[in-house]
């Protein structure tokens, strides 16, 4: 059980639903790892992509990961599939502790191949797969909300309503958007108004500030949101400026959400010792693939529920199928999807939704095959 061969290419992203709008240059690597696994007369191949906001990795991919996964002779798991830990182990042979800031996106892109190619091979979705050598029973649907509301560079409150309006329609109960942009703060209040009126009130809203306030301005914007009653406040500043996080947490009272620019168990402790998070209230929202793939993203699961957080708390950030297979298999407390922002891996990938929750699919690994276009995307990378 090896891999045999790796392709990779760098896909351009949107934050808009409307493609042509600006999207800074934004790309992921989308990858296909061929295994030596048969089914139908054609090597297995699992796919993954590099989630969302962090760049494409391909340099890191083609030099550094992949050969170590070709130079592996044997990837057999215990039950005769392909083992991702032992994938992961080879990946990571020779690196040194710290600097994770590009790396674990490339070696979690890797990673949600293996998982989807080992899923394959054992002719069953990876929520199965994973609950079955995790040793847990996978949940059938997880709960889900939309994100998006990016600021628009024109006629920003009226296609943010409509925007809005549009998960609404499609059935999401509750939504998250951006904050921090040119107006200010009374323009994100502006924002919040209408988001949280086509929502049905604040409570069904989220807002992620990207991490735009400092050390001068996180105090005043937690002060200013706190009498809102909103879902969860995010990102609210430098991932690493633990002091102004601890600070804004106190001002701001409610629910806050942190971790997805943090990627190693390491920063999850020091965020979950000095961040000033609350284990009751608060939110997760670490990226699976961002941090180091799926074995990463255990080891940070692992120590914060240890610490008392309860796995209801996890959200993982990015909107891709991959979170919703392993939402499943851990128990978390729901995923996030991104309707109309970056396609092809945006929406449900035909999914179903009930209730505020997705359906867990049930095709053979994570099943990025049910979105025609995106089909089509990977059959012509792997071809
Ligand atoms: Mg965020």
């Amino acid at each position: 059980m090896r891999v045999t061969s790796v392709r990779e290419m760098a896909l351009p992203l949107s934050r808009y639903g409307d493609v042509p709008a600006s999207s800074g240059g934004l790309t992921t690597s989308v990858v296909a790892v061929v295994t030596d696994a048969m089914r139908g007369g054609r090597p297995v191949v699992g796919y993954g992509y590099g989630s969302v906001g962090r760049y494409a990795q391909g340099g890191l991919i083609r030099e550094r990961f992949a050969p170590r996964l070709l130079a592996m002779p044997d990837l057999r798991a215990e039950d005769g599939g392909l083992d991702p830990f032992r994938a992961w182990d080879a990946m990571m042979a020779g690196e040194k502790a710290g600097g994770h800031g590009e790396r674990c996106v490339a070696v979690g892109t890797l990673d949600m191949a293996l998982w989807d190619a080992a899923a394959k091979i054992a002719q069953e979705p990876l929520h199965r797969l994973l609950s079955r050598r995790l040793g847990r029973d996978g949940t059938a649907t997880v709960a889900v909300y939309a994100g998006g509301g990016y600021p628009y560079p024109h006629d920003d409150l009226c296609r943010l309503r409509d925007e809005i309006r549009r998960f609404r329609d499609a059935g999401f109960l509750r939504a998250k958007i951006k904050l921090g942009g040119v107006g200010g703060m009374a323009g994100d209040l502006r924002r919040v108004e209408v988001a949280s009126g086509e929502m049905g009130g604040a409570g069904l809203l989220a807002v992620d500030a990207m991490n735009a306030f400092g050390p001068e301005t996180a105090v005043a914007a937690a002060q200013a949101l706190a009498p809102l009653g909103l879902w969860w406040f995010e990102d609210i500043c430098d991932p690493l400026d633990f002091d102004t996080h601890r600070r804004a947490v106190i001002a701001y009272g409610g629910a806050v959400a942190a971790g997805e620019a943090l990627f190693h168990v390491t920063e999850a402790r020091l965020l979950a010792e000095h961040g000033g998070l609350r284990s009751d209230r608060d939110v997760l929202v670490f990226d699976p693939v961002h941090c180091y793939g799926l074995p990463g993203y255990l080891r940070i699961v692992a120590d914060l529920t240890a610490r008392g957080w309860p796995r209801r708390a996890f959200w993982p950030h990015g909107g891709h199928r991959f979170a919703v297979h392993v939402a499943s298999a851990l128990g978390l407390g729901g995923v996030e999807v991104t309707p109309e922002a970056f396609a092809p891996f945006r929406g449900l990938g035909g999914c179903d939704m009930v209730d505020g929750a997705v359906v867990v699919p049930e095709t053979d690994g994570i099943g990025f095959e049910a979105d025609e276009t995106i089909r089509l995307l990977l059959s012509d990378l792997s071809a």
